[in-house]
């Protein structure tokens, strides 16, 4: 049984009062708070870390996912402005549509530091007042209404109100705090997808390592085992590492996997990263004194994000199926187009799920529709990214991070447009709402 305090009631300062409230900004935030403030609403977006962009930038997930159905472009909007002034700027690299089983082009090679910039200049043209290093802890609530948040940053614990809010915390946070019905993990028993942790290398002749890698992998595998039982300094996994393909002295690694880890709980991630970081070293320390291609190598960076692929999502009033991706499905309430293949990770150790890397048709692309932003129960309250209401399975599709990009930007202007409505998010007429996406180049 958990002890229990009771904290004194005290007076904190408002510190902002707006139309719109985005809590997290990661690419879902960045998404709505974009949207929100381009529709003309006064936006306020509270970010935890010091930069924007969450996993794509403090995550240093290198690789945006697909904006094809691997035929055809699907996903435009705010998205798409992203990706081509990176590409503009010589910060990302986009391959014309592909098949899913050509990695080196199914994805876009992208440079994390150039986003920080450029999603700092773009929330600033649009007028957003951004809080970094600010953490939203709590939500103001009237009955099932939510009303504002509780923030916590340098300047002490103040209030946040607004008439809306979007929750982009990727956790589903502030649904979560305002009472929302969430569930976590799969649905059978709850597990969560495992946990990473980005690194960068530079100076590794990758053709090099890769093809001794490959070469001699079981070799590695044992060689690291019998490390490891001998003095546990020995690398977990052996990984050859995943070329950015943007430049050639930058390698990223995605290779760290802690599994039964919940990334809403604070020990968990304090467990996850130290781990992560220890495997990392370890790993560069095994691979220079084993493998060609390796000698001059040097660890750059590791994310200060950890990479937390799945935790809670919303029950919200539609939950999004593996069917419906599959099947490329169309709903009336249509807010934007995905067609990433399921990137679930074993949720076990040496469990291979059941659909992972299933693919949809060349061509298909299914709907995230509207319904799976609005939460149940609770009132002025939107989700977007990667904890919208949906299966398991279905998010493990839908979580990439331009996905999670066109959701932030149907909830933004949702949210928006409630206010200048006077209805609530869940009676928005949705055939409104699409006009506006439509006419802000979104493909539905
Ligand atoms: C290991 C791994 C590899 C991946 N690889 C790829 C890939 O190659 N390509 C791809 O497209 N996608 C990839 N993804 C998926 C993608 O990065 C995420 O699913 C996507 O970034 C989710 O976007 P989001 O905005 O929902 O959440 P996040 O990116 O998690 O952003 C949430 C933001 O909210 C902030 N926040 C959280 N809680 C609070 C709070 N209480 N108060 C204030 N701020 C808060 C966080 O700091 C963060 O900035 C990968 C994910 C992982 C974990």
């Amino acid at each position: 049984m958990t002890r229990m305090l009771t904290e004194d009631s005290r007076q904190i300062p408002v510190c902002a009062d707006v139309d719109v409230a985005v809590c997290g900004g990661g690419p879902a935030g960045v998404g709505a708070a974009l949207a929100a403030a381009r529709m003309g609403a006064s936006v306020i977006l509270l970010e935890s870390q010091l930069c924007l962009g969450g996993q794509a930038t403090s995550g240093m997930m290198n690789r945006l996912g697909p904006y094809h159905d691997q035929q055809t472009i699907i996903l435009r909007g705010i998205p798409w402005e992203v990706v081509e002034t990176l590409v503009r700027w010589e910060a990302a690299h986009l391959p014309a549509p592909c098949p899913h089983d050509d990695p080196d082009r199914y994805w876009v090679p992208f440079d994390p530091e150039a986003l920080k910039v450029l999603l700092d200049d773009m929330v600033e043209q649009a007028g957003v007042e951004v809080l970094l290093q600010t953490v939203v802890t709590d939500v103001v609530m009237q009955g099932n209404e939510v009303h504002g948040v509780i923030v916590e940053n340098k300047s002490g614990r103040q209030a946040v109100l607004a008439r809306r809010i979007v929750d982009g915390t990727g956790d589903a946070d502030v649904a979560a705090r305002a009472g929302a019905p969430c569930g976590k993990g799969r649905e059978t028993d709850g597990l969560m997808q495992p946990i990473g942790l980005l690194s960068k290398v530079h100076n590794l002749d990758s053709a090099r390592a890769r093809a001794y890698t490959a070469a001699h992998y079981a070799e590695l595998v044992d060689e690291a085992r019998r490390l490891r039982s001998a003095n546990g300094i020995a690398p977990d996994r052996v990984h050859p590492g995943t070329d950015n393909l943007l430049r050639e002295d930058e390698t990223y690694f995605n290779a760290s996997h802690a599994h039964g880890m919940d990334g809403t709980n604070a020990r968990d991630i304090t467990e996850a990263a130290i781990g992560a970081r220890r495997e990392i070293w370890r790993n560069l320390l095994f691979m220079k004194e084993r493998v060609p291609g390796w000698e001059g190598a040097s660890l750059a960076a590791t994310a200060s994000l950890l990479g937390v692929r799945e935790t809670r999502c919303i029950r919200g009033e539609y939950a999004l199926t593996l069917d419906d991706v599959l099947e490329g499905r169309d709903f009336d309430d249509g807010i934007c187009r995905y067609a990433c293949w399921i990137d679930t990770h074993g949720v076990v150790p040496g469990e291979k799920p059941e659909h992972e890397g299933r693919a949809l048709e060349p061509g298909v692309s299914y709907a995230i529709p509207f319904r799976s932003l609005v939460p149940k129960q609770v009132e002025n309250l939107l989700v977007a990214g990667r904890c919208f209401s949906g299966t398991h399975e279905a998010r493990a599709s839908a979580r990439m991070i331009p996905a999670c990009m066109a959701m932030g930007q149907a909830a933004g202007t949702a949210a928006a447009l409630s206010v200048r409505e006077g209805v609530p998010p869940r009676e928005l007429p949705v055939g409104l709402l699409r006009e506006h996406l439509l006419s802000q180049g979104v493909v539905l």
